[in-house]
């Protein structure tokens, strides 16, 4: 399914769609990856497409960034496009809007070319949901900062340059204070222990890595000491809008493999899409996403007007929490069509394609965490419930 969105002024690679397809050009078998790419995000750079993500005032053009997203993940395997987003949504909107030094603003226009890719590292061994618990330490030095500690899934860790850490601001003597923060620490200097072996999203590499008194200069800190998760809530907050974005690609393409398998396949002497039922199901599927197009790019242009409404963070997780359950549901209805030929990986991309979405469930946040957020933007309307309620006693 093509992206239904107007393609605004001249952009200097053309198309969206030339674009990302002159990234993934010439990849071999690119269902094989086990690590991201990084050439992908290298060529997005040289074509102008990150620059063009990044265009005018921060937060950017977030409308292209979720149209790059869904672009990607209709025509890759879903973890390039986790891969993408992240650098162009976490990482560069965190760079963009707290990146104030010298230091940060020139590795920030390295990354908008491509030539350096970021990563970030919030999740540890002790808990992903709750990152007001990390233990991961920054401690202050006359020389700059000193970074120590553990982190469990560090997504592009394999390949990346450079990573955003959120620590626990330690006193000069390393005792931990309350206070966290965002450290830039340069992927070289962190030992990767583990690359994870994963159910899905295999073209994105996803390591455990740990920093053993790793030095990182004064201006590697990213926006102000004490704000951290706010830093890292600001940039998750991009990336769960591409998750959205990244469905609709990915729900896009199975649902356009099922609908040619339906026109080929016969069975009861015609073809499988004649068969009203199931012709139905698929109109569903599109119905599903036609609603949560809407939803993601509604929500990406409240985001270009206002990136800092409280109700807006909620909205997204709104967005994202429905979008990653859903996912699972329409791939599995388009893996339905196939019959038997649909539960064989060696036959069709379906079963790929469904491990792959569940992925959404987890990432940037859990279901339950989103649900949080949306809980917060509950409100009871008491007129009307002393108006319309008679509750007998
Ligand atoms: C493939 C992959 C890539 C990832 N990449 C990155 C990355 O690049 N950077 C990064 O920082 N992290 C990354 N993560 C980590 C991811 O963000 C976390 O796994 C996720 O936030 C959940 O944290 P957890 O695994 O510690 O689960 P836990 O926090 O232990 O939660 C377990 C379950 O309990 C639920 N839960 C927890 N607390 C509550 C509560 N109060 N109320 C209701 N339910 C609750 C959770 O929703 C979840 O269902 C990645 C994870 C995966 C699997």
């Amino acid at each position: 399914m093509a992206v239904g969105h107007d393609a605004g002024p001249a952009r200097p690679f053309g198309s969206l769609h030339d674009a990302v397809h002159q990234a993934l050009d010439g990849l071999d078998d690119i269902g094989e990856l086990r690590r991201f790419p990084r050439q992908v995000l290298e060529r997005l750079g040289k074509l102008g497409v990150l620059r063009e993500r990044w265009r005018g005032d921060c937060p950017g053009d977030v409308v292209f960034g979720a149209e790059l997203a869904e672009t990607v993940a209709a025509n890759a395997p879903t973890g390039i496009a986790v891969g993408v987003s992240l650098h162009t949504e976490s990482v560069l909107s965190m760079l963009h809007r707290f990146g104030t030094t010298d230091y940060l603003a020139e590795l920030r226009e390295r990354a908008l070319d491509g030539a350096a890719i970021g990563a970030v590292a919030a999740s540890e061994p002790t808990g992903g949901s709750d990152l007001s618990a990390v233990r991961t330490v920054a401690v202050p030095d006359a020389a700059g900062w000193r970074i120590s500690g553990r982190k469990k899934y560090v997504s592009l860790g394999a390949v990346g340059d450079f990573v955003v850490v959120l620590c626990r601001v330690a006193d000069r003597a390393g005792k931990p204070t309350r206070r966290l923060a965002t450290v830039v620490v340069p992927l070289a200097e962190a030992e990767v222990t583990r690359e994870h072996e994963k159910l899905g999203t295999h073209a994105l590499d996803t390591v455990a890595v740990a920093f053993d008194d790793v030095l990182v200069p004064h201006e590697a800190l990213l926006g102000r000491s004490g704000l951290g998760l706010a830093n890292i809530s600001y940039g998750l907050t991009f990336e769960r809008l591409a998750v959205g974005a990244q469905i609709l690609g990915a729900v896009g393409h199975a649902l356009s493999l099922a609908v040619e398998h339906t026109e080929r396949r016969s069975q009861f002497g015609a073809p499988l899409r004649s068969h009203q039922h199931l012709e139905y199901r698929l109109a569903d599927v599109l119905v599903e996403l036609e609603v949560l197009r809407g939803a993601v790019y509604h929500t990406a242009r409240q985001l270009v007007d206002n990136p800092l409404e409280r109700s807006l963070v909620a909205r997204v997780a709104a967005v994202k929490v429905h979008a990653a359950r859903k996912a699972e549901y329409l791939v599995s209805e388009c893996m339905q069509m196939f019959g038997g030929a649909g539960y064989l990986p060696q036959e069709t991309p379906l079963g790929q394609i469904w491990q792959d979405v569940r992925l959404a469930r987890i990432g940037g946040g859990t279901d339950e965490m989103m649900l949080a957020l949306v809980a917060g933007e509950l409100s009871g309307a008491a007129r009307a419930y002393d108006r319309g309620v008679r509750i007998s006693s």
